[in-house]
């Protein structure tokens, strides 16, 4: 079978990639494989798993019409901007159906400085589940096409299993990548590239400063939608958040547990930046410097280009707000007009009693009479909150579970089924995803999944992987 790749990537100027095959690996086996997605972009899932399609999908053959490449960008990483990132393990094979398919994981490219271009198998299951989670819950995000175990080990802290990981986007357009020409002050392929942005994901547009103005909308919708989840990111650099709107690169990200603020999991983020709470924050920082980037094309005169600029970003803390009260405004089942303050009520009483955020929701909409369960103690403000509650409308119950999932990838569950990975058992990786694919269903036989970890299954830390 010839897969129908384009290649409108490749026929950009030479300076937005390198070209590099990818390298093989010693004798991959395919873990699992995305049939639902397979069919949307019209490929035989049945190709994907013959023999040659493990082939493609380890890396091992580079499909007939594909052009392998690394992608050139730039990235602010935790507040510091290295004018040269890239994908340093990473290769763009083609668009198939107008989606980038990428391999992350299949060797060394020209960007890869002194990193081994691979990926341990631990961090390929987790993106495939976590990302695959997300667009169950209705979280726009690249997707999962498949995953493969290399056979290789790779060295991080210790000796570990190899894996690849196919993977689909709308594009892998970054911030990153229009700070890349930026930074050169080739405004001539800073041009080209927004043209290329605008006609991949937004062909009503008509400039730049347009350009800027729908990131700032996506953004500020996608950072609500992972605040009503409990969704922490972990590594919101610039390089890692996309054009189009779509979660992307899902490193030391972590769904909370109890609820708190300051909640953040990656162990490379000693300092909290990307906590919980910080996400709306760093996205306008982000955008700022999105904006930054843009400046020579939205105006000549490069004041008023700041000031244009300016006054879109000005629009983030109220598109932010707005999205995030509509979100948690349906988590309580009531109209999306309803009062802040009675969200933020429920909010710092499970801070007080560090009360789970999935199960505190989710109870609300099934049995609001089971909410006491998910707090330590009773108290008058808890029974206030409900009094006000109730007060406020009756609840749309329908709406509550449609909008409060039972089923999150919790972060011990995630880490049992790498480990289960580890000795070559995938069995654990297949229950979760299937579990994960129907999150706002009660699925009665594995009721144990929705349960916050014991506390000797609480997972501090999370890590990259790289
Ligand atoms: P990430 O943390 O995945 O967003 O990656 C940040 C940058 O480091 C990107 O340029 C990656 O391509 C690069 N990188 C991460 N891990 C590796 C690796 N194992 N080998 C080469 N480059 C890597
Ligand atoms: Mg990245």
């Amino acid at each position: 079978m010839k897969l129908p790749f384009q290649n409108t990537y490749a026929r950009l100027p030479a300076d937005f990639f390198q070209r590099t095959p990818p390298t093989p690996v010693a004798s991959p086996s395919l873990i699992a494989l995305n049939h639902d997605l397979a069919r949307e972009l019209r490929i035989d899932p049945d190709f994907l798993r013959s023999e040659q399609g493990l082939a493609i999908l380890s890396g091992n053959e580079t499909p007939e019409g594909a052009e392998p490449l690394a992608m050139a960008y730039s990235g602010h990483q935790f507040g510091g901007f290295s004018p040269v990132l890239g994908d340093g393990r990473a290769l763009l094979l083609g668009e198939i159906a107008g989606k980038d398919l990428q391999l992350k994981g299949c060797g060394r490219t020209p960007f890869s400085r002194r990193g081994d271009g691979r990926s341990a198998l631990g961090p390929v299951l987790r993106e495939y589940l976590v990302s695959e989670a997300m667009h169950a819950l209705g979280v726009p995000t690249t997707r999962a096409l498949a995953a493969v175990a290399s056979g290789e080990q790779v060295h991080r802290e210790e000796a570990e299993p190899g894996g690849i990981l196919t993977r689909c986007a709308s594009s892998h357009l970054r911030i990153g990548t229009v700070q890349f020409f930026a930074a050169r002050q080739d405004h001539a392929k800073l041009r080209t590239l927004v043209e290329y942005a605008k006609k991949r994901h937004y062909p009503d547009l008509k400039n730049a400063l347009d350009l800027l103005r729908k990131v700032t909308q996506k953004q500020a919708q996608l950072i609500a939608q992972w605040m009503g989840l409990g969704f922490i990111h972990g590594v919101m650099n610039t390089d890692n958040m996309t054009l189009s709107g779509e979660t992307i690169d899902y490193g030391p990200c972590a769904f909370m547990d109890r609820y708190d603020p300051a909640q953040k999991f990656s162990f490379i983020d000693q300092q909290g930046r990307y906590a919980y709470q910080n996400q709306p924050y760093i996205a306008q920082w982000n955008l700022s410097r999105l904006a930054e980037a843009l400046l020579p094309l939205i105006d000549e005169n490069q004041e008023r280009a700041v000031q244009l600029a300016q006054d879109e970003l000005a629009q983030f803390p109220e598109l932010y707000e707005a999205a995030r009260l509509k979100i948690f405004s349906k988590k309580i089942g009531l109209p999306s007009n309803s009062n802040w303050d009675l969200i933020q009520s429920l909010l710092d009483l499970m801070t007080q009693q560090k009360a789970d955020f999935t199960l505190v929701f989710r109870s609300l909409s099934q049995d609001p009479s089971s909410l006491l369960n998910h707090f330590q103690e009773d108290t008058p403000a808890l029974q206030n909150w409900l009094t006000r509650w109730h007060a406020a409308a009756p609840p749309d119950r329908a709406l509550m579970d449609r909008s409060n999932p039972a089923f999150i990838p919790r972060n011990h569950r995630i880490e049992s089924v790498i480990e289960a990975a580890k000795n070559e058992n995938y069995a654990p990786f297949h229950e979760l995803h299937q579990i994960l694919r129907q999150p706002y269903q009660e699925q009665p036989e594995f009721q144990h999944y929705q349960d916050s970890p014991a506390p000797d299954e609480i997972v501090c830390a999370t890590f990259c992987g790289t």
